[in-house]
């Protein structure tokens, strides 16, 4: 009998536990680890983020969902992996901190066969001074508490403008190093339509201030849309929407240090710059969450096991080339991890081969370049490829081939949709195919087919059904595998 565990329960490691525990036969164990007691959909905190959701609509409890699958449910963090074991044996092991009241600070070693690391990013608002709702002076749409924290911020700006004020508004990334913009354009769409409906449109100067050299980037380097027999750019897209909304946007920039009201950035020419604000929502820079790795001896090979950037390395080509020379095939297949092929890294865990986007630097020496976004759509399906493959070693014998899924073969979608309601809502949606452009195979390195952007309460519609549709699914409701990752 094989145990299986699950570090992470978010897009990627929930999907893996949910698939596990429906195709894994009776006697094998899945456990999941995670510090929170709550699964977030992650995507919907932008509309907690204006006031349009609250938190209870975007969190729920995995405790009960666990037990009614069968899952074991550890609330505690992963701080080391031993992929060889240890003193006692062969048999990979975790080491963990519990989080729950109940627990909280024992340790633990869990013993495993398989093990699926689905930790997700650290938030590391540190990287800027002055960055993030904590130590700093911006808020966040990340988690739900953040979220929550900026709608109140962004009402109280509402009100001082209702009061006659006028107002900066800035959305975007919090260093030039950052990913996510997609996420970051979604929010400023959302504000935008919340300043208008508030009736103070007019008193506000709403800034998008991204580390993109040019709109529509999104960290993949943009896309080439066809629109009835013609190409546009996603650049013009993005450029168009702004235009029409009056945002004005800041490219090229990276954000040195935020004071209270001020945010300094420098910008691809070397020029230093000052802005001030009075609500910013800038996001931070991912890193990977904080995990040693040990041989069997104890001796540490955690800079073995984990890039700089503490993401996981699989089985991608890491080695390094211009920018000329990246593949789609440098790209993983498997997310198992080089030497191991019990531990797999999925979602945002696994270490990137190298950006999407085309590397860039300052005159004075900047890295300001979107790091490859690992959106929900890809981390869903890589944390079914990982449990699809543990499912067949269990069953079948550990030579089983491995199951595939690469980003350069993967769609994803991103829809930045305003307003709450059937009637009322209007959005931009985007989907490209794959995420990592493929020149060998499409001219314009994706399938025009499948690369899209359209606006209109249709992508309204497809949002907030995403939103029902993923909750079901994540709570293991009835028929919760027809709906694809
Ligand atoms: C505001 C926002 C909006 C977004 N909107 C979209 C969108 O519209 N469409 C889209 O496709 N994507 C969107 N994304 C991206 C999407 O949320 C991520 O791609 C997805 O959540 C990544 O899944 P993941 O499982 O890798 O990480 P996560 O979902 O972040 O899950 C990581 C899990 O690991 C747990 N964890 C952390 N540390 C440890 C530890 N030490 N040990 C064990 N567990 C740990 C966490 O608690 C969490 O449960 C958005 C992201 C943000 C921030």
């Amino acid at each position: 009998m094989a145990d299986v565990v699950v570090l992470g329960a978010g897009v990627a490691g929930h999907t893996a536990a949910l698939h596990l525990s429906r195709l894994l036969p009776k006697g094998h164990t899945v456990t999941v680890v995670s510090p929170n007691s709550r699964w977030n959909w992650i995507p919907s905190n932008i509309w907690v983020g204006v006031g349009k959701m609250g938190k209870q609509d975007v969190v729920f409890p995995l405790e009960p969902v666990y037990r009614k699958k069968g899952i074991r449910f550890v609330q505690a963090k992963a701080v080391a992996i031993r992929p060889e074991g240890d003193a006692e044996g062969a048999r990979g092991a975790v080491d963990v901190v519990h989080t729950s009241p109940a627990r909280d600070g024992e340790e633990e070693r869990l013993r495993y066969d398989y093990l699926i690391n689905a930790t997700g990013p650290q938030l590391k608002f540190g990287m800027t001074e002055g960055l993030g709702p904590d130590a700093g002076h911006t808020v966040s749409v990340c988690t739900a508490d953040h979220a929550v924290h900026a709608a109140a911020e962004l009402q109280a700006a509402i009100e001082r403008m209702k009061a006659g004020e006028h107002q900066t508004l800035v959305v975007g990334m919090g260093h030039g190093t950052c990913t996510c913009e997609g996420a970051a354009f979604e929010y400023v769409f959302n504000v935008d339509h919340e300043l208008r409906e508030a009736g103070v449109r007019d008193r506000a100067r709403v800034v998008y201030l991204s580390n993109e050299a040019a709109l529509g980037d999104f960290g993949v380097d943009g896309m080439t849309f066809a629109e009835r027999g013609f190409e546009t750019t996603s650049e013009l897209w993005t450029a168009s929407l702004f235009r029409e909304r009056g945002v004005e946007a800041i490219l090229g920039a990276h954000v040195h240090r935020i004071e209270p009201g001020v945010i300094h950035y420098e910008t691809l020419d070397g020029e230093m710059h000052e802005l001030a604000f009075d609500f910013g929502m800038l996001l931070p820079p991912f890193g990977g969450v904080p995990l040693k790795a040990y041989d069997r001896d104890g001796e540490d090979i955690t800079d073995r096991m984990f890039a700089p950037s503490g993401f996981m390395k699989v089985d991608a080509d890491y080695t390094a080339k211009p920018y000329e020379e990246w593949r789609g095939d440098d790209w993983p297949r498997t997310y198992l991890a080089p030497g191991y092929d019990n531990v797999f890294a999925v979602g945002i865990a696994f270490a990137p081969p190298h950006q999407i986007s085309r590397p860039r630097k300052s005159p004075n020496g900047t890295v300001i370049a979107p790091s490859p976004p690992r959106t929900g759509m890809p981390s869903g399906v890589m944390g079914k490829t990982a449990a699809m493959t543990i499912v067949d070693r269990i069953k079948h014998g550990s030579e089983r081939p491995a199951h595939e899924a690469s980003m350069a073969r993967m769609g994803a979608a991103c829809v930045a949709s305003a307003g709450a309601g059937m009637r009322r809502g209007s959005a931009a949606a985007m989907t490209m195919m794959p995420v990592v452009p493929d020149y060998s195979r499409y001219p314009t390195g994706r399938d025009t087919a499948d690369t899209r952007g359209e606006l209109g309460l249709a992508g309204h519609w497809v949002k907030l059904m995403l939103h029902h549709l993923f909750l079901h699914k994540a709570k293991g409701r009835f028929g919760w595998h027809l709906i694809p990752e």
